[in-house]
């Protein structure tokens, strides 16, 4: 859905993305790691059109992004949704109100239709009765899941979210995790997600690591997460479960190199101890 070809963008002497080549299937979730300054937010940025590349091709949907083009160039855009880490809402507008907003402004929609639209997306995110309610009177991610319900009312073929969960307490967090998760699964809609925490990151479907400008890994969470050397070298995290059965297997324990949950670890660290209860016990017996 979303190709990038060897796409370079410099800011003066600072060469932001070197020759930079990634495909998004229309579908998937991706996430976009890195470390601060890497590139990420510029990657974003080029992809939605924000800012301008100095060389390289961007395709949506099979079609070149052409800013020649204007009518077809802001077209594109249209199907694409940005979602800040702010969250973007006009302060003295209603929860509806805000929803409406773009749909009436950019896509030209009468309020009674806007309004159908706002009401279906606010309920998706679970915020329908909220509609009348005020920005500063919701929680920080009741406030980002109105900007994404806002957005999503623009039916965007894919959205891309800059650090969405950055401003968020952890019960907000995992709100728009599942938000950005029931939103793929029931409207099919495409995610490119940049996070610093590592567990949003292994929620993807895939994984894309970017350091000093350049990919340095486009994988499944799984293969991506068990190159914890890898990534501590580039000064990344990996999910904590990964990183505890990292320090269990220095300690010499025998554990699989790809545990990226909690559930997973759980069942891991319950069959180590299961294992060594009946080796003692068998020990005690032959003792006895
Ligand atoms: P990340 O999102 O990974 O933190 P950015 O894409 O924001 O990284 O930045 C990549 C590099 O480009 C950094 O060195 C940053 O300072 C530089 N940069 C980003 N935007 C601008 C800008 N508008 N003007 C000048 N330099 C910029």
């Amino acid at each position: 859905m979303i190709k990038v070809e060897n796409v370079c963008k410099n800011f003066n002497k600072t060469h932001a993305l070197h020759n930079v080549s990634l495909e998004v299937n229309q579908g998937d979730i991706i996430s976009l790691i890195g470390p601060s300054g890497s590139g990420k937010s510029t990657l974003l940025r080029c992809i939605h059109g924000l800012e301008t590349i100095d060389s390289g091709k961007i395709y949506l949907d099979g079609e070149l992004m052409d800013r020649n083009n204007e009518k077809k160039f802001r077209e594109q855009r249209n199907k694409m949704g940005f979602v800040f880490q702010h969250f973007n809402l006009f302060p003295n507008m209603t929860v509806l109100e805000n929803c409406k907003l773009a749909q009436v402004e950019v896509l030209h929609k009468s309020d009674a239709e806007a309004e159908t639209v706002a009401l279906e997306y606010l309920d998706k995110v679970g915020l329908k009765e909220k509609r009348d309610s005020y920005p500063n009177n919701l929680s920080g991610g009741q406030k980002q899941r109105v900007a994404i319900a806002g957005i999503i009312a623009m039916r965007p073929r894919c959205i891309v979210m800059d650090e969405p969960t950055a401003m968020l307490d952890p019960k907000g967090r995992k709100e728009i995790m599942a938000t950005i998760k029931t939103l793929n699964k029931e409207n099919g809609i495409t995610v490119v997600l940049i996070t610093h925490y590592m567990e949003e990151a292994a929620k993807a479907d895939r994984v894309i690591v970017i350091d000093k400008g350049n990919i340095l890994l486009d994988d499944v969470p799984k293969r991506i997460f068990s190159q914890v050397e890898l990534l501590k070298s580039v000064g990344l995290d990996v999910p904590q479960a990964t990183e505890l059965m990292y320090e269990l297997k220095k300690c010499g324990l025998d554990v699989p190199d790809d545990i990226i949950d909690e559930d997973e670890c759980a069942q891991v660290l319950y069959d180590i101890l299961r294992s060594e209860e009946r080796r003692v016990g068998k020990e005690c017996r032959s003792r006895w």
